[in-house]
């Protein structure tokens, strides 16, 4: 069975179940400043998991691409990709366990004709906060698989969410699939890596309040993730995801390229294969290599994929190649990646020239190192072009240690960068440019430039979400403000309003934009000229920063303004909801 079979035949099974078929989302998630790229079938699927109506109804399926930044060191494994396809089918508050688990077993041992004896499940062992799952225990006990086969584990292994502090969880069961030839144990131990996981079915039955406890979700959903390669690759009886038809042609034209096989050269060959591939994903939905966010986990592959083509004596240019080979494989699934080939080919191009010339000097400046200071690692990244974790990666290798703490702190001293604000403040920062939500805008900036006075220069911001009604707003922080910075904040955006200081706006190169202290995006894909709105004249200037607008022309006319809610976003991010009365 070849990827394209394996991607239909879920489609439609699911369809038959009465599923109606979505579309891939983005790789980058909308509204979402939390975390910079799409994880799972279920993230773009939040909100209706949360209970609002989705316009295909409660019965959903798709495949969805993936890039799970987490997992980069664990590529060369079997199992582990950076870009991956997610096969999963929802109810949002329709079918439950008894349906949900049924459909699993059909579609495994009747679609994909998976022999029983090779399956095993797990399933919730319950703990303080929930019970025990029996219920889907039971449910596949009654399909048939045996009790030995069922492994009971606690949270770490088989729950889910919330996403952020609050919201919906629940417990999941696990299918894993026994990847030798030999017969299977009869009884299933978890820790056995021959067992592969291919299929989780997550059960939201609770949510997580805000003191801890966790209620019953009034909404009860399934929400499922099949890993497209690892079912392809087991399918065909292979125990690694690398000798399936989305990956055999790229291993093929590096062995063509380098004249190495294969065989000699596993992890090389399955990192640059692995790493171009999300590349070209990233690159064809407007990602440019740069040192921030997005960008920079492009750069990171890139040049990762770079050195380690270097170590197979790869040809100039081989990138543009196995690009070349990625959209063949992909070009019918993702007919976006097919039109935007040629623009991927130069990005790439550009980022493998400017990599190439410090490539070589830098190793021989690595070379030379006993252990890495923080000033090194500094020192090779900042002239040398080597992202930490290559580095990191590079010192592993050769037995020595990274100061990190030390990096970080050069880093951030160096780096005028460290003060960028996330792409989330141009893309679908602002929802429509209405008079409020205009004004609201030019509230994001007033509340930024407080927040950094209040709390510090650490704090940039991670991301807003604007409506006619409210600005939501995330920001680098750690801790929840106190009453106390809650008035500062708000005294200090009032007493600008109050000044009714101007507001203008300026187009410029970023070199420009960066010399004046400007705040936002540096390393934009919004080519080179950026628009700068600044607020305050002469030596009065409160606040600037590299935005597409739009805003008002006077702070006076904003109103007043109001901190309503703080939350926690995500680790070390902080979210505020602030209205305009
Ligand atoms: P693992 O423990 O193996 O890392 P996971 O618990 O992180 O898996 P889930 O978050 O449950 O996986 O994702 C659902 C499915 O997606 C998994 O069952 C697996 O088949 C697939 N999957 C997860 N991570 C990857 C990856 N990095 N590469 C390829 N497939 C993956
Ligand atoms: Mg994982």
């Amino acid at each position: 069975m070849d990827s394209s079979e394996l991607r239909k035949k879920f489609l439609d099974f699911f369809e038959e179940k009465g599923h109606k078929i979505i579309p891939s989302a983005s790789l980058l998630p909308e509204n979402d400043p939390t975390v910079l790229f799409t994880t799972a079938g279920m993230h773009p699927l939040v909100a209706f998991l949360l209970g609002e109506k989705h316009p295909s109804g409660k019965r959903l399926t798709d495949a969805q691409k993936c890039i799970r930044t987490g997992d980069i060191d664990e590529v060369g494994d079997d199992t582990h990709l950076t870009f991956f396809e997610m096969l999963g089918n929802w109810s949002l508050g329709d079918y439950w366990k008894d349906e949900a688990i049924k459909w699993s077993f059909e579609f495994l041992t009747e679609e994909l004709k998976i022999p029983l004896e090779k399956l095993a499940v797990s399933c919730f062992a319950g703990d303080e906060d929930a019970p025990k799952d029996e219920e889907s225990a039971e449910i596949w006990e009654d399909l048939g698989i045996k009790k030995q086969r069922i492994a009971f584990l606690d949270k770490e292994d088989n729950w889910w969410g919330p996403a952020g502090e609050t919201g919906p969880c629940g417990p999941d069961t696990e299918m894993f699939y026994w990847k030798l030839d030999t017969l299977a144990p009869e009884t299933f131990n978890p820790e056995d890596k021959n067992w592969v996981e291919i299929w989780n079915d997550v059960f939201m039955q609770y949510l997580k309040d805000e003191s801890g406890n966790y209620m019953g979700a009034k909404q009860k959903n399934v929400d499922t993730g099949m890993g497209m390669e690892r079912t392809l690759a087991v399918l065909n009886g292979k125990n690694n995801v690398y000798e399936t038809d989305v990956f055999l042609p790229i291993i093929k034209k590096i062995e063509e390229l380098s004249g190495k096989e294969y065989s000699d050269y596993q992890k090389e060959f399955r990192i640059i294969a692995d790493h171009i591939k999300a590349s070209v994903f990233l690159a064809s939905e407007q990602i440019m290599p740069s040192n921030v966010e997005h960008g920079y986990i492009l750069r990171r592959l890139l040049r990762r994929a770079i050195r380690h083509g270097m170590i197979l004596e790869m040809p100039n240019d081989f990138l543009s190649e196995l690009i070349k080979t990625v959209v063949k494989i992909y070009g019918d699934a993702y007919p976006d990646i097919k039109e935007s080939v040629d623009g991927v080919i130069f990005v790439v191009a550009q980022e493998a020239e400017k990599f190439e010339k410090t490539l070589e000097t830098g190793l021989r400046e690595f070379e030379k190192l006993d252990n890495v200071s923080g000033k090194d690692a500094f020192n090779l990244y900042q002239t040398y072009g080597f992202p930490i974790e290559m580095t990191e990666e590079l010192a592993k290798e050769k037995g020595i240690t990274v100061d990190l703490e030390e990096f970080k702190k050069e880093l951030e001293q160096h780096q005028e960068l460290s003060r960028t604000a996330s792409v989330g403040m141009f893309k679908g920062g602002l929802a429509d440019n209405s008079e409020e939500t205009t004004k609201l805008h030019t509230v994001a900036h007033l509340m930024l430039a407080g927040l950094r006075k209040i709390l510090g220069e650490h704090v940039v911001q991670k991301g807003s979400n604007i409506t006619a009604e409210r600005l939501r707003f995330d920001f680098a922080h750690t801790e929840k403000l106190n009453s106390e910075q809650v008035e500062d904040v708000e005294n200090f955006v009032n007493g600008i309003i109050e000044k009714d200081l101007p507001v203008s706006c300026e187009e410029m190169t970023l070199e420009k934009a960066r010399e004046l202290n400007a705040m936002g995006v540096f390393e934009s894909k919004y080519g080179e000229k950026v628009k700068v709105y600044t607020v305050g004249e002469g030596d009065k200037i409160v606040s600037r920063e590299i935005c597409g607008g739009p805003h008002v022309d006077r702070t006076g006319i904003l109103g007043h303004f109001k901190i309503k809610k703080q939350e926690s976003s995500s680790a070390g991010v902080r979210r505020i909801k602030a209205t305009l009365e």
